[in-house]
């Protein structure tokens, strides 16, 4: 079957991936699940960081459906990632599910998070419950799970037998539906209705589980009333949430709710030399540059260019170097460099200033023109992976010195001129969401 499985996969993903990765995997199929056998911890982070879908979607195209897929090291010792995924057991009150890397230590703070930082640093003081509950909301991949697990971290570091509990709203939905099915909602309730902090993630997941969202209620509730410690994440705005319960909506609103925003590129460089570091990576600053330039909206995925980056380099013994990673993270980059064009950002800024789209390219110098002209020409610059000679052309044959200018003009406003820098922001947000 394991077999059948590669041949499968094979179809859809470059041989280099399944000859590096999955080839040197071993398959057992148990009773319950499929066991994959990697032989160092490199494949196996590789194999669940970005194999594992398409080894599902194979198998259950192949009329399979394996339990769960766990991908382990050597002789069958357990993943540590594979347990992540199974939550706390709901005896074992020590077990607060916290991932050790997720600390505010380790967060990276800039312009697009600050505020939710200090925020998670207010909610992670024991004294001071002036934000409770405290709600982090923002897109895919922001750093909402890591600042709420910080909280846990810290609150732990100031008292390690707190009770806390992290868990995902998914969890604590399939965790209630055991407990009702086995009859054990009452400890399922003394659980959650004990604990001093509860840090509850991606509360989206509530939206149109009702008994879930009832039961979480009166938790919620519970908790409020004794004073513990709440922190919710979910991936937009409550009440933008539909399916979610208007008396929810509002008690959220009790506390503090901040969002998280894609980071700018200053932060998405240092956000990768911190992983780097962390990650043993011997990443150069210019390459640093390159893969943030083009991976704007996702730390997730800045972290995955990192992941992929360190295998590769630990299997051909090469040194990271700009080339290097253009190859290695080909298919990756190639995504991220279809999103914006030169054609794309002019565009976009035309029709946000409400300008023609050849008056922007052409020569008039009014400053209602050529200040938009300015700004899209600093926004290629950041954006795409063209020279200031490409971007001149681009722009009805311009000098590339003319970009240059732009590009310090725009710099050199933003820094002065609010309003400037807002429609630079808003301009790349759209661009690169
Ligand atoms: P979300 O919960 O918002 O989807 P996560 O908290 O899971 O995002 O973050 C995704 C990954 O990016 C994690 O590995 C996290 O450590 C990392 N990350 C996000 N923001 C930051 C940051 N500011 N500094 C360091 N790491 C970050
Ligand atoms: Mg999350």
């Amino acid at each position: 079957l394991w077999q059948r499985c590669l041949s499968h996969i094979e179809t859809r993903l470059p041989e280099k991936d399944v000859n590096l990765w999955l080839r040197p995997l071993e398959a057992h199929f148990g009773e319950d699940g499929l066991d994959l056998m990697a032989p160092n911890e490199v494949v196996r982070d590789q194999v669940e960081r970005e194999l594992r879908a398409p080894i599902a979607n194979a198998l259950s195209e192949l009329g399979e459906q394996p339990r769960r897929i766990r991908v382990l090291v050597g002789g069958g010792r357990r993943s540590e990632a594979a347990e992540i995924d199974e939550g706390p057991a709901l005896t074992d009150t020590k077990r607060h599910n916290l991932d050790s890397r997720y600390t505010f230590e380790s967060f990276v703070q800039g312009k697009s998070n600050q505020i939710a930082r200090a925020a998670a640093e207010q909610a992670a003081d024991p004294e001071n419950m002036a934000y409770n509950p405290l709600l982090i909301y923002g897109g895919v991949g922001l750093g909402k799970t890591h600042l709420m697990q910080s909280v846990g971290h810290r609150l732990l570091a100031n008292n390690p037998r707190a009770r806390i509990a992290y868990v995902r709203s998914e969890h604590f939905v399939n965790e209630m539906i055991t407990a009702i099915r086995h009859n054990r909602m009452d400890q399922f309730k003394e659980h959650y209705r004990t604990l001093e902090a509860l840090l509850i993630d991606d509360i989206q997941f509530f939206a149109n589980k009702d008994r879930s969202q009832e039961e979480f209620f009166h938790t919620f509730n519970s908790l409020l009333e004794a004073n513990q410690r709440i922190v919710i994440t979910c991936d937009r705005f409550p009440k933008e949430v539909e399916g979610l319960e208007d008396r929810l909506k509002s008690r959220f609103s009790w506390g503090l709710s901040v969002a998280v925003e894609p980071p700018e590129l200053e932060t998405r460089v240092a956000i990768l030399l911190s992983k780097a570091e962390a990650h043993n990576v011997d990443l150069p600053q210019e390459v640093a540059f390159f893969i943030a330039k083009r991976v704007r909206s996702n730390v997730r995925d800045l972290e995955g260019a990192l992941h992929r980056l360190k295998a590769s380099a630990q299997i051909t013994g090469a040194p990271i170097t700009v080339d290097f990673a253009k190859q290695a993270l080909y298919d990756m980059l190639a995504v991220y460099d279809r999103l914006v064009t030169l054609e794309n950002i002019q565009k976009t800024v035309a029709e946000y200033f409400k300008i023609r789209l050849a008056d922007l390219l052409g020569k008039k110098r009014t400053r209602s023109i050529a200040r938009p002209r300015q700004l899209a020409m600093a926004l290629a610059k950041e954006l795409t992976n063209h020279s200031l000679p490409e971007i001149g052309q681009g722009f009805g044959g311009r000098d590339h010195t003319t970009v240059l200018h732009a590009c310090r003009k725009v710099k050199e406003l933003r820094e002065t001129d609010t309003r400037m820098d807002e429609d630079y922001v808003n301009l790349s947000r759209i661009l690169t969401s």
